[in-house]
C-alpha cells in the first residue's frame, strides 16, 4: 500500500476540512490560553494549502508538500503558522524523487516535521504546545506495521497528548505568561494535532 500525490493532496483536504469545523471550539480554547484566533489561523492556513495544491499541474508528492508548507506559511498569523510551516518542510526533502510514499517513508516524513518543530519553536514533551500531542502521534505512527494502524494509533496518541495538555503549566507561547492559571485548559496546538490525525484515520477508513 502506498500514497500517491492525489492522496497526499486528499489527506489534507480532509484535514482542512474537519480543522474548518471545528474552527469555533479551536477558537474557544485558545481564548482561554491565549488570543482567541488560533482556529482561525489553522483552518485559513490548511484551507489555503488546499487551494494552493490544486492550483499545482501533475504534482509530485514533494510539490504537495512544499505547497502546503508555503501556503501555511503565508497564511496564517501567529505562532502557530510557522511551526505547521517548518512541519510541511522538513518534509519536502524526504519526499523527493518519491513517486509514492509507502509507511517507512510517511514515517520518515513525520519525524522529519516533527524535528523541525521543535528545531522552530524550542518545545519538548511537556511544555504544553502541540508537540505534547506531536510527539507521540509520531512515535505510535512509527511503531505500527502499517498506515492503517498506523493512523488509529497516531489519532490515540495524540489524543491522549492533547488530554495531557489540561493538567500542565506553559512553557512557551501566549500560555506561558498565564502560569499555573494555565492549569484546567487544552492546549489548542495539540488539540488541532489531535484532530489532524483523527480527520486522517477516518480518510484512511472511508475514502482510500
Ligand atoms: P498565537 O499564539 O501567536 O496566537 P495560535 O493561536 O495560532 O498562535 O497558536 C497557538 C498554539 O501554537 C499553541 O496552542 C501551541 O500549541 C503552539 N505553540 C506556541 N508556541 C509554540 C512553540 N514554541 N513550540 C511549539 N508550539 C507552539
Ligand atoms: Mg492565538
Amino acid at each position: 500500500m502506498t500514497l500517491g500525490p492525489a492522496e497526499l493532496a486528499a489527506m489534507i483536504e480532509a484535514v482542512a476540512r474537519r480543522i474548518s469545523t471545528e474552527r469555533v471550539a479551536l477558537n474557544r480554547l485558545d481564548a482561554a490560553l491565549g488570543d482567541g484566533d488560533h482556529g482561525t489561523n489553522v483552518s485559513a492556513a490548511f484551507n489555503s494549502a488546499v487551494e494552493a495544491i490544486a492550483a499545482l499541474n501533475q504534482p509530485s508528492a514533494s510539490d504537495v508538500w512544499l505547497a502546503a508548507a508555503k501556503a501555511v506559511m503565508n497564511s496564517m498569523g501567529g505562532a502557530s503558522g510557522a511551526i505547521f510551516g517548518s512541519f510541511f518542510l522538513k518534509g519536502v526533502p524526504v519526499l523527493r524523487g518519491k513517486d509514492s510514499v509507502n509507511k517507512r517513508d510517511l514515517e520518515a516524513v513525520l519525524e522529519a516535521g516533527l524535528k523541525g518543530v521543535k528545531a522552530r519553536g524550542k518545545a519538548g514533551v511537556g511544555d504544553k504546545t502541540m508537540v505534547d500531542a506531536l510527539a507521540p502521534a509520531v512515535t505510535a505512527f512509527a511503531g505500527a506495521d502499517d498506515f492503517t494502524e498506523g493512523f488509529s494509533s497516531a489519532a490515540e496518541a495524540a489524543r491522549k497528548g492533547a488530554d495531557s495538555t489540561r493538567d500542565l503549566i506553559a512553557r512557551h507561547g501566549r500560555a506561558k505568561y498565564l502560569g499555573g492559571r494555565a492549569i484546567g485548559h487544552i492546549d489548542p496546538g495539540a488539540m488541532t494535532v489531535a484532530i489532524l490525525f483523527e480527520a486522517i484515520d477516518k480518510w484512511s477508513r472511508e475514502a482510500w
